[in-house]
């Protein structure tokens, strides 16, 4: 698995990630956004230190380093134990490209392992507690990418 560095600057200082309990999925929402663009949008609109999320992945399916293992600005509440996997696009309209869902699945693979994670533990972000947006998309049925996560970890064993 590749991922890549962009050598985006950000204004604040990192700080590292506690206890990582969950991997948090994101769609950008706007179509054909890329990494440099929303990295430019959390720090120049949102006002934030740089892009929000720990990972993006681009539609041809590059995983692009965000925060990487730092706090991100992705999922009030959750940041700080939390990893934010953002796929790029607007899945209230449209689907993750196969080469996007792979990579989603190979990245929060690593991580529910290394980390020692369940399935269970991957959520969308409008499944938190006061979340009222689609994020990440209406399109993405939460279940089934579970049911893809842990069909994809059962290939390991
Ligand atoms: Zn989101």
């Amino acid at each position: 698995m590749e991922i890549v560095k962009k050598n985006l600057h950000f204004i604040e200082p990192f700080e590292s990630l506690e206890d990582i309990q969950h991997i948090i999925v994101h769609h950008s929402s706007r179509r054909n956004m890329t990494t440099e663009e929303c990295h430019e949008f959390h720090q120049k609109k949102r006002g934030w230190s740089g892009i929000g999320y720990n990972y993006f992945i681009e539609k041809d399916g590059t995983i692009v380093e965000g925060r990487g293992l730092h706090v991100g600005a992705h999922a009030y509440g959750y940041n700080r134990i939390s990893i934010g996997i953002c796929m790029t696009g607007d899945f209230d309209v449209e689907t993750p490209t196969n080469a996007q869902l792979t990579s989603f699945l190979t990245l929060c693979g690593h991580f529910l392992r290394q980390y020692n994670l369940q399935p269970q533990d991957v959520l969308g972000h409008r499944e938190l507690d006061g979340v009222t947006k689609s994020c990440p998309g209406l399109l993405i049925n939460m279940e089934d990418l579970r049911k893809q996560v842990s069909e994809y970890l059962i290939s390991f064993m």
